[in-house]
């Protein structure tokens, strides 16, 4: 067996130790899958074998399935049958390993999710090292799926229904210590004892049979249709799925129909039901696209698919960080987080130290909740230097400017930055419109200039927008990156237009709230509808969080650069009305399409009732559908002009922009899975419908309608076009 390594003691006790070569992590590879099933077999069959104790030869036990195999082998098996029996493969071998007479154990040395936990699930004694940093959990929801080896019902049969239901439908993954509280780990030893542990128990207290197959087994808790407690967290909690999930993610759902119909039938039919909803999963969409987008690209992201090969990694050890506002001071924030040394500049002193100040009160609350150390704390904020003299910037390596957004303010301070720090530091502009190509014009040296555009809040979004100009060379993208890289945030590289990907798109998505104001459609219908297709915030709610003030400013700006061409839309109306009329300009005011009143938060959140007034409801409302559709459909279009026009090159970009930058809905994969998932054809019918009931807007870019024509897809083209690591 290569995964495997079994050894049989004088005691008979033999050690299965798992460790899958060529990985860093052990994960359930075909070859494991069938390793596992051979030392199951030796286990059951070998008179020599008294008990055995599961282990693994690395640091973490078994991390769970690999994804990426997962998904071929499926996509290898074409009917639901195939699939059926394949995912029963593994299942019965872990049943096999708890029904074959002899006792075993599992000495879990460190991290055990998913697979991984179904193996010890499926022993008969759990023994778990206090290694920091182990965990133990199921999070397959995470990807659409759910846990297909036994993991539903094992663990509802040994914790009971509720207590296994949260972890397994929120995918969260607990401490050993929490997980002996909980009751599905039956100990916890220092690192290193753990496999002695293991056999002590074999030796003194060894029990072949689980629980479950004795006769007059209980759950915990109570399980049954005849339970009141049980059908009462059933109807209550599925309902509260439903209200979070709003029906789009079939996973949640599936694993609470699994673990209670699973929870009134003996064990191997309980395993069935579990196949069965698995299975289901994995025949959907969803799991596929969320598996493709947040667990495939986004690894390929983070290890920065996209960068140049040359030159080489660079870190930056002191970074520049050029206007204290809401941008600059998170951004320095996280760039001291990472160990970064960060000047922080902005026109006076006092406006930096307002800046540092915002670090300051996220390091106290981090403290505050224990999740840091003061000294931590204090030596993130003392890496922090607040000044409003230039000369202070000597020896960054990279600078970033987060000033106003006008092009001459940002000229002038790239002029002064640039005559201070060496030729070879790299210039970016965290701008969230601006034409890249056209900043750089400010500089000397625009082959060192680059857009690097953060999210708000910093400290919280996952996605940094490289942005690429006509000018920018490699050494700056490949800086960028690396840059990225420290903050452990998640990468995109785009070229370089009006408002990038992220902004461009994202404005679609406010305009065609504001647009639908505009005509009468009720603003309680557009925003509930946003939130029901899994948009995180209503685009009227969220026009709020950006600010009327800056979208009309960006319209405003967009008007004078574009000129004859720029086009009108109903949504430029509201905004001038609002801005200029009303003075009710955004959340940060106070006002805007909401108000914002007492208690402050969600509760005190009211759309503001004068919407009536200006924009009186139509008599005839559009149906739940089409809103629906014109919230989507909007951004997936936009999103294939940006391919179009090569914005955005690689479907996998796009994709992973739209979850991560605007929270596009996940259960889709992002924009193009959106598109791909609809089918392209029918993607285009749709659209055309749209188009000739509201507008030009939805009219789709012509290589999208021959993509549609010839059966093409999106990833299927980039398949067999160049890599994309090609910028
Ligand atoms: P802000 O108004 O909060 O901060 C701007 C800061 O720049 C202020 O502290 C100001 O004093 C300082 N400043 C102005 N002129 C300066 C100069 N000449 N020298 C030094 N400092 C100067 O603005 P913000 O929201 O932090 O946005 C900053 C930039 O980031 C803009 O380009 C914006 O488009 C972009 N951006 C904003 C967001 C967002 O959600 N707010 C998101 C992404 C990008």
């Amino acid at each position: 067996m290569k995964t495997i390594d079994m050894q049989t003691g004088a005691d008979g006790i033999a050690v299965l130790s798992i460790d899958v070569k060529d990985r860093s992590m052990n994960v359930l590879t075909p070859e494991f899958l069938e390793d596992l099933s051979a030392a199951v077999e030796r286990l059951a069959t070998d008179d020599a074998i008294k008990g055995a104790v599961i282990t693994s030869g690395k640091e973490s036990f078994l991390a769970g399935a690999d994804l990426i195999d997962l998904v071929e082998t499926f996509e290898q098996r074409t009917n639901a049958r195939e699939v059926y029996e394949w995912c029963r493969g593994y299942q019965q071998t872990l049943r096999r390993l708890e029904t074959c007479g002899k006792p075993v154990a599992a000495a879990i040395n460190g991290t055990a999710l998913g697979g991984g936990l179904e193996i010890c699930l499926a022993c008969h004694y759990r023994v778990a090292t206090d290694r920091p940093k182990a965990v133990l959990g199921l999070p397959e929801v995470q990807v659409g799926l759910m846990p297909g080896g036994g993991g539903t019902q094992r663990l509802s049969r040994l914790i009971g229904i509720e207590p296994a239901l949260r972890l397994i439908t929120e995918g969260r993954d607990v401490a050993p210590a929490e997980a002996l509280q909980l009751g599905f780990i039956d100990a916890v030893v220092p690192a290193g004892e753990e496999v002695a542990a293991a056999k002590n128990w074999l030796r003194q207290h060894a029990v072949s049979e689980q629980p479950w197959d004795r006769k007059g087994f209980r759950i915990p808790g109570g399980a049954g249709l005849m339970n009141p407690a049980a059908v009462q967290t059933q109807m209550v909690g599925m309902a509260l799925l439903q209200k979070k999930t709003s029906h789009n993610y079939p996973a949640p759902v599936a694993i609470m129909s699994a673990v209670y119909e699973g929870s009134v039938l003996p064990m191997d039919k309980a395993l069935e039901i579990e196949t069965k909803y698995f299975v289901s999963l994995l025949m959907s969409p969803v799991s596929r696209n969320m598996i493709r987008t947040l667990f495939v690209s986004k690894g390929a992201a983070d290890k920065l698919v996209r960068r140049p090969k040359r030159p080489k990694r660079r870190e930056v050890k002191k970074l520049g960080v050029l206007g204290a506002g809401m941008m600059g001071a998170g951004i320095g924030y996280v760039a001291a987080v990472a160990g970064m040394k960060v000047v922080l500049l902005d026109t006076t002193v006092e406006k930096a130290s307002a800046g540092k100040n915002h670090a300051r009160s996220l390091l106290e609350q981090r403290v505050g909740k224990g999740r840091m150390t003061a000294d931590d704390a204090a030596a993130i904020l003392d890496r922090i230097t607040v000044t409003g003299n230039y000369d202070e910037l000597q020896g960054c390596e990279l600078v970033i400017e987060a000033v106003f957004e006008d092009r001459k303010v940002k000229a002038a301070v790239t002029a002064k930055a640039e005559a201070v720090i060496s030729q070879d530091a790299i210039f970016a502009s965290n701008t969230s419109t601006l034409p890249i190509t056209g900043l750089a014009e400010a500089s000397e040296r625009p082959q060192h200039f680059i857009g690097i555009h953060f999210f708000s809040p910093v400290e919280k979004m996952p996605l940094v927008e490289v942005i690429v100009g006509e000018a920018t060379g490699d050494i700056a993208v490949a800086q960028a990156l690396d840059f990225v890289q420290q903050l452990r945030k998640t990468p995109i590289v785009v070229n370089d237009s009006r408002g990038f990907y992220t902004s461009r798109v994202f404005g679609v998505y406010s305009r065609e709230g504001m647009t639908m104001l505009a005509e009468g459609v009720n603003p309680a219908l557009i925003e509930n509808v946003a939130k029901n297709a899994g948009m995180p915030v209503g685009p009227l709610a969220v026009t709020d969080e950006v600010s009327l003030e800056l979208s009309y400013h960006i319209l405003q700006q967009t008007k004078e650069d574009l000129g004859e061409a720029y086009v009108a839309t109903p949504a430029d109306g509201v905004l001038r009305l609002f801005v200029e009329q009303l003075g009710r300009k955004g959340k940060r005011t106070g006002a805007g399409f909401y108000d914002y009143g007492e208690p402050a938060g969600p509760r005190g959140k009211r759309l503001w009732p004068g919407l009536m007034e200006h924009f009186p409801p139509a008599d005839v409302q559009p149906t739940k559908d089409d809103v629906r559709k014109r919230l989507l459909y909007v951004q997936a279009i936009e999103t294939a002009r940006c391919l179009e026009e090569k914005v955005v090159t690689h479907p996998a970009d796009a994709d992973i922009g739209s979850v991560f930058g605007w929270g596009f809905p996940p259960y889709t994969g992002g924009t193009v899975s959106f598109i791909e998932t609809e089918g392209l054809r029918r993607f285009v019918a749709e659209a055309d419908r749209l188009a000739e009931k509201y507008g030009n807007r939805f009219k789709v870019p012509d290589s999208l309608r021959t993509m549609a024509a010839n059966g093409a897809t999106f990833y299927g083209a980039a398949r067999t076009a160049k890599s994309r690591s090609a910028a």
